[in-house]
């Protein structure tokens, strides 16, 4: 889910709650949408199902404490127009709905999750509570600059939590020979070529080329004796590793703000935020809505009909799930409790789905015993899509 998601979805709305809601209000609310949209009480009906996924990614942002806050934040923030005189600079008076778009799309500015450069700029301010009007406030030491990293997490290890060591790289000025790139104790030495200019012209004909100091590669000093550090460029690739702690029942496409885990800021500056992208490595099995995990299970025809006790594997474990007789294929089967437990205790189901295997091959008995149930089944119910066809054809 994206933040631009965040701001064009109202998942107060969605559950039929107040913006004050308690979590307990917030979790009935959901279980009330969720009971009544349920595709098992709905077979077929689309608007249900869209209704079940909405209250689900609602339910998700909401009942997570820290994510509700960011939603809070994120919603108040572009409700309040604010950012609307910054981004277009014109006078409109703010509030919703607005056109999303302008902010995101427009530009070209890459596709970062936020779009171009202004916003970004705009939304770590904002974050480190600093000028998000465009007032002139007083600019202290420069804040680091913000940090965006990718992750990629087991399925498992997305469901249950877990802390991984991040290793992060970015360039940096040597800190032994402070950027010059000589050996302490000496000094870069005024290029002998090009007196210090970085260019060499060369005359061809009646034509002269300036081009860039072979010597000193532009630079316009040489460096006699190199700092061992650097190898004589004045640049490292600076290396830091941090834990990060994933909570339990992280998404795919998540983003987790560390704040103040981004880079230093300059001459005792406030450090810039670190924003992690998670993304989760599918697993072979199960897959997963929301708090939800999902998993399909094929069963014989004669399972479904005459009902059966399937054992089927949880992500820690397994459980006995009764199939009653005359179960249809595609029939949701619910594991209560058995999906992605949240640090606050509330957990999800595992959803088991009945998938009916029709053989593609039978033995010359089966066979047999199938005909002889055919001819003492009645037909399947087509007297509507026979009414059709007369009428069509
Ligand atoms: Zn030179
Ligand atoms: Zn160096």
């Amino acid at each position: 889910m994206s933040s631009k998601d965040w701001i064009e979805k109202d998942f107060y709305a969605v559950l039929g709650v107040d913006k004050a809601a308690s979590a307990d209000d917030i979790k009935k609310a959901y279980r009330k949408v969720a009971r009544e949209s349920h595709p098992d009480h709905n077979p077929g009906d689309p608007k249900a199902e869209e209704r079940f996924k909405a209250a689900s990614e609602a339910y998700n942002v909401l009942s997570d404490s820290g994510r509700r806050r960011e939603y809070d934040e994120m919603r108040s923030l572009f409700g309040s127009g604010a950012f609307r005189r910054n981004a277009r600079g014109g006078g409109q008076s703010g509030g919703m709905p607005f056109d999303v778009s302008d902010m995101f799309g427009g530009g070209g500015a890459g596709d970062r999750r936020f779009g171009g450069a202004g916003f970004q700029d705009l939304f770590s301010s904002i974050f480190s509570g600093g000028q998000a009007g465009g007032q002139a406030a007083p600019r202290g030491p420069a804040r680091g600059r913000d940090v965006e990293t990718e992750v990629a997490l087991d399925f498992g290890d997305a469901v249950r939590g877990v802390t991984l060591p991040l290793t992060l790289r970015a360039p940096g000025v040597c800190d032994t020979c402070h950027g010059n790139g000589a050996k302490p104790g000496t000094q870069p030495r005024t290029c002998p070529v090009c007196h210090g200019a970085g260019v060499t012209t060369r005359n061809q004909g009646s034509f002269s080329f300036s081009e860039p100091c072979r010597n000193c590669q532009g630079v316009g000093t040489v460096v006699e004796e190199k700092c061992p550090e650097c190898h004589g460029s004045g640049g490292v690739t600076k290396t830091r590793t941090m834990n990060v702690r994933f909570p339990a029942g992280v998404a795919d496409g998540q983003r987790i703000r560390l704040a103040g885990r981004g880079e230093p800021g300059e001459r005792g500056g406030p450090a810039g935020d670190l924003f992690v992208h998670v993304k989760v490595r599918p697993d072979e099995l199960f897959g997963r809505t929301g708090d939800d995990l999902t998993l399909t299970v094929p069963v014989t025809f004669a399972e479904a009909v005459l009902g059966t006790d399937l054992r089927v594997p949880t992500l820690d474990s397994a459980v006995t799930l009764r199939v009653p007789p005359g179960t249809p294929s595609g029939r949701v089967l619910r594991a209560r409790g058995k999906g992605v437990v949240r640090r606050d205790g509330q957990a999800g189901d595992l959803l088991v789905t009945l998938d009916v295997v029709v053989p593609a091959r039978l033995s010359d008995e089966a066979r047999t015993a199938l005909e002889s149930f055919a001819e003492q089944t009645p037909p399947a119910a087509r007297e509507h899509l026979d009414a059709r066809v007369r009428r069509v054809s």
